[in-house]
């Protein structure tokens, strides 16, 4: 390996504290590249359908990429586990400078088992690995875990991830913290943590520069890349903010638990508000000229003089318009309490939606609500009851595990109101509107996400396919969009590549699959293209399919809430707007065909030893 890879992943269990390390070998990165690649392979591997996720053998990975480290712009880092709200497959990403450091210390990834007697924390300096007690750590927010540290090691430059009394409590939708406050949000990868009685990864000290085969070529790369990014300055401003109110306009932001889909209140909470009220200075995660993140200040109510973070647009929608908040202080004070806890905001503000369509119905009984006023858009309310979920008092121990659960625990027709897919809350886009993007969410990996298969680019920005435009309400024909997008993003995560940056044509902005490619040639001497890279991320797709197939998903899990076919939307311009059983059906048989799986949602034999997976579904009786 000639750049890209420090040749060696750092494997540490728990239980009996002890660690060593594994070789990188020459095939796995070839048919894998890095990141999420190297986690869904070794978690196919080493867990199992037997294993509970929060029981000590199921693996919690950290994995940058071959990019991770180097100055391609907007990389970030994978974290790979079983996840505990799911029971399936599942990833989250984060930006900021953990990733890096790992491969600083001559690591391409850390997998972590096990399970410590007593609370801990793992300390790698250079090459050094201790695991150590955290008992003055335990109980500690993330803010406070930082700075106990910070004082602890002396030294304010350490890389974090830990967890906050969320991750402890076993909250299966808490975060991972990493440095400087970038989440792992999704899937529970906090619990997992939790579960270990790991609090805190430290990491500093790294002297293991990334190599890169052809610097000449990947610097020009690099100065191209930040050229072109400056020229878009609007994602740098507002971030992922930029387009709120517009995507209330367009009727898709989930309102009062998905009664709706756009909020009577967007405007008090709209990004320019943020901007001029709250942010004071732009942030950004190891070699990104987007600098997309934001740190600033509460300046009104309460809680004024609270140092808090940007509010991204996912946690606006299900904090905010899904909650019925217009408060601007009062919802960027939930999500900074999101972070405080480490609880992921998106099923935050699903499971808390429902709990207070539940109650307005009836169904969550006044005496069950702890004195709660549980109605919609009391966010002092919602202050309140994020603190018990994420100590699991009262009913916020039956909202710390998610929808799922508490709508089967109160049962009757509560069901008719749990957003979520396979467990997972639904994220920020009504796919009523958006029927692409419900087949994204249907067919996601890891449960009903948003960010793989993201079609509002092209269901209602105007962004065309194959240099046609896209009808947003059509059926036909997104399957084939979906399926490249997800390819793509998972290639594109071997890198690993930030999430927010996706320009799929030469039109200026963040690099284009091609860019990417280039980068990857520059820094490992492997020749590759962007079909490569899909090429990859379908062998990634199907190699997940088969570790949820194995785990007992089935088509009939391939599906969305039971709401979003049952009720129609009323605003403009989506009355009228639901998706029928036959309208999943129609879409989910194409998107099966065209990814040469079976009308189970099987991939067939065929398909697998083209991707070079052949035997691999021999468990699931494919052969
Ligand atoms: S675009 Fe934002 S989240 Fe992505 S790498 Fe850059 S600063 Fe980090």
């Amino acid at each position: 390996m000639k750049g890209g890879y420090q040749g060696r992943f750092l494997r540490i269990d728990l239980s009996s504290g002890t660690s060593d390390t594994i070789a990188v070998g020459q095939e796995l990165a070839e048919k894998y590249i890095g990141g999420k690649g190297f986690g869904v392979r070794f978690l196919y591997d080493l867990v199992g359908p037997e294993v509970d996720p929060l029981a000590p053998p199921n693996v919690l990975m950290f994995m940058p990429g071959p990019l991770t480290g180097t100055l391609a712009p907007s990389m970030r880092e994978a974290i790979v586990f079983k996840s505990p709200l799911t029971g399936l497959y599942a990833d989250s990403f984060h930006g900021g400078v953990l990733g890096p450091e790992i491969k600083y210390c001559g690591y391409d990834g850390i997998i972590i088992t096990g399970k410590a007697n007593s609370p801990a924390y793992v300390y790698l300096d250079g090459d050094r690995v201790e695991i150590r007690d955290a008992g003055f750590l335990w109980g500690a927010d993330t803010n406070e875990t930082y700075e106990k540290l910070y004082e602890a090691l002396g030294d304010r430059t350490i890389k974090i991830a830990c967890i906050g009394p969320a991750g402890e409590n076993l909250v299966r939708f808490a975060l991972i913290d990493c440095t400087p406050h970038r989440q792992a949000g999704r899937c529970g990868a906090g619990a997992v943590m939790g579960s270990k009685n790991l609090k805190a990864l430290v990491v500093r000290g790294g002297s293991h520069l990334v190599r890169v085969a052809d610097s000449t070529r990947f610097l020009d790369l690099v100065r191209a890349a930040h050229e072109r990014i400056k020229q878009m300055p609007a994602f740098h401003e507002l971030g992922t903010l930029r387009d709120v109110p517009g995507h209330s306009t367009a009727a898709v932001i989930p309102t009062l638990n998905a009664q709706r889909a756009t909020f009577d209140g967007v405007d008090t909470i709209a990004g320019p508000l943020h901007r001029d009220r709250i942010w004071l200075r732009h942030t950004a995660c190891m070699g990104c000229v987007t600098a997309c993140s934001k740190v600033g200040t509460l300046r009104r109510g309460p809680h004024r003089g609270t140092v808090v973070e940007n509010v991204e647009y996912e946690s606006l929608a299900l904090m905010g318009a899904n909650l019925g908040i217009d408060n601007l202080e009062g919802l960027a004070y939930a999500c900074h309490l999101c972070d405080l806890y480490g609880l992921d905001t998106m099923s935050a503000g699903g499971v808390i939606g429902f709990a207070m369509e539940a109650a307005e119905r009836g169904d969550l009984a006044k005496g069950d609500l702890d004195g709660l006023d549980m109605r919609f858009g009391a966010y002092k309310e919602v202050h309140r009851l994020l603190g018990m979920i994420a100590r699991r008092e009262g009913i916020g121990d039956l909202l710390a595990d998610g929808v799922k659960r508490a709508s089967e625990a109160i049962g009757g027709d509560c069901y008719k109101y749990a957003l979520h897919t396979k467990g997972l809350e639904m994220p920020g886009y009504d796919p009523r509107g958006l029927p692409g993007q419900g087949l994204g969410y249907m067919t996601g990996d890891k449960g009903g996400e948003h960010v793989q298969g993201y079609m509002p680019d092209f269901e209602y920005r105007g962004y065309p396919w194959q240099n046609a435009e896209v009808d947003r309400f059509a059926l036909k024909g997104k399957a084939e969009i979906v399926i490249w997008l997800q390819n793509y993003q998972v290639g594109t995560n071997t890198l690993v590549k930030c999430d927010f940056v996706k320009r799929y044509a030469e039109d200026g902005g963040s690099p284009t699959p091609s860019e990417f490619a280039e980068f990857l040639t520059s820094v490992t001497a492997r020749t590759c293209s962007p079909e490569d890279i899909e090429f990859v991320g379908e062998r990634i797709w199907n190699l997940v399919r088969l570790y949820n197939l194995r785990e007992g998903v089935t088509r009939q899990d391939d599906d969305l809430p039971y709401r979003i076919g049952a009720e129609a939307l009323q605003d403009p311009p989506v009355a009228g707007c639901k998706l029928s059983q036959r309208d999943l059906d129609t879409m989910l048989d194409e998107y099966y065909r065209l990814r040469g799986w079976d009308v189970n949602g099987v991939p067939s034999a065929a398909k697998l030893a083209e991707l070079g997976l052949a035997g691999e579904g021999r468990s699931q009786g494919i052969s």
